[in-house]
């Protein structure tokens, strides 16, 4: 028995989220698409992110803490998320963001209605928040708080169990709609998605193979980070790991998607995602789902296929100029 079960959690999604054919996509595309509405997930304005939240606030409230620290960039789905979780449960967030204070759209204007403490790195750089992240724990440590820490995208073996969980859910409903999908298509950023799906699939033995498009690193860094964290999840859970021969590569991940870079939409996903809204009434953000569709698109599979549609609703309102 694995134990998945065992594990503290606080309900925070509304679950099942719907999967549903998309017949007029498919039709304009001449691939069966199905949609996993991970937008759908019910607090705030949903995401993917919700689902592992579910398990880190839940280890948040078992080890008595009072406050929640994490950190991304300011148009960071994971970073409001994750202060709107804790709000839930009475954890104080505090955000540490990269670069210094932009005009609040989109998730930053979120940020400051949950009423998140913003912290500025001062630093272009993405990975300045991680020791922005470890010096402001320090500080609440010091001021007699107790913070939960979280990495940026807060991906941990831990997080990785909200996708685990998942791909039970998306099981049943394979079995409803007698449906069996040649592939799971994704965006993969910080890599805690794909690799609670990849996970997933080696349990439950599905159909599908999971694809994860690389919309923020290199293909081999994020291959390397799904294969790990799938595996470190696998054995905090107790499930079957990675092919400890290695003879079997089953963890798929596609580069050459991001276009300008991270955060910054491509002419390959706006054009993705507004096929998607124009045919199926469906929004793609721009930073992870319409590059994933774009990439889907461009590869053109033998179907039928599932896509998760993964969230990212305030970056539609973002302006357009700033880095996500
Ligand atoms: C974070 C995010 C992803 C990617 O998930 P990771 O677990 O970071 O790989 C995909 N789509 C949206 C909308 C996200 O916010």
């Amino acid at each position: 028995m694995n134990r998945l079960l065992g594990l503290p959690r606080v309900p925070l999604a509304t679950l099942p989220t719907p999967l549903h054919p998309a017949p007029r996509l498919s039709e304009a595309i001449g691939v069966e698409v199905w949609l996993k509405r991970d937008d759908l997930t019910g607090l705030g304005l949903g995401g993917n992110k919700v689902r592992g939240l579910e398990y880190l606030i839940g280890d948040a409230l078992a080890q008595g803490c009072d406050c929640l620290v994490t950190g991304a960039g300011p148009q960071s789905n994971w970073a409001m998320l994750s202060a709107l979780a804790a709000r839930r449960c009475g954890l104080d967030p505090h955000l540490v963001f990269y670069g210094s204070p932009v005009s609040p759209t989109g998730n930053l204007l979120l940020d400051e209605l949950i009423g998140a403490e913003v912290h500025y790195t001062g630093e272009p750089d993405r990975t300045s928040v991680d020791a922005g992240i470890e010096a402001l724990a320090e500080k609440l440590r010091a001021a007699g708080r107790r913070p939960y820490i979280l990495p940026r995208g807060g991906a941990t073996a831990l997080g990785s169990a909200g996708y685990l969980r998942a791909s039970l859910e998306l099981a049943g409903q394979l079995v409803d709609a007698c449906l069996a999908p040649a592939q799971l298509w994704l965006a993969s950023g910080s890599c805690g998605t794909q690799a609670g799906l990849v996970a997933g699939a080696r349990w439950l033995r599905t159909p599908y193979e999971v694809i994860g498009v690389s919309v923020s690193r290199p293909e081999e860094e994020c291959t390397h980070r799904v294969r790990a964290l799938a595996e470190d999840a696998a054995e905090l859970l107790g499930l079957p790991g990675n092919d400890p021969t290695g003879t079997a590569e089953d963890v798929t991940v596609l580069g050459g998607h991001i276009g300008p870079g991270y955060g910054k939409p491509s002419e390959e996903g706006a054009a993705a995602a507004e096929l998607v809204a124009r045919t199926e009434g469906v929004f793609l953000d721009p930073v992870f789902a319409a590059k994933a569709m774009g990439a889907l698109l461009r590869s053109a599979p033998a179907g039928p296929v599932v896509f998760l549609v993964s969230g990212g609703t305030p970056t539609l309102f973002a302006a357009r100029k700033e880095s996500m």
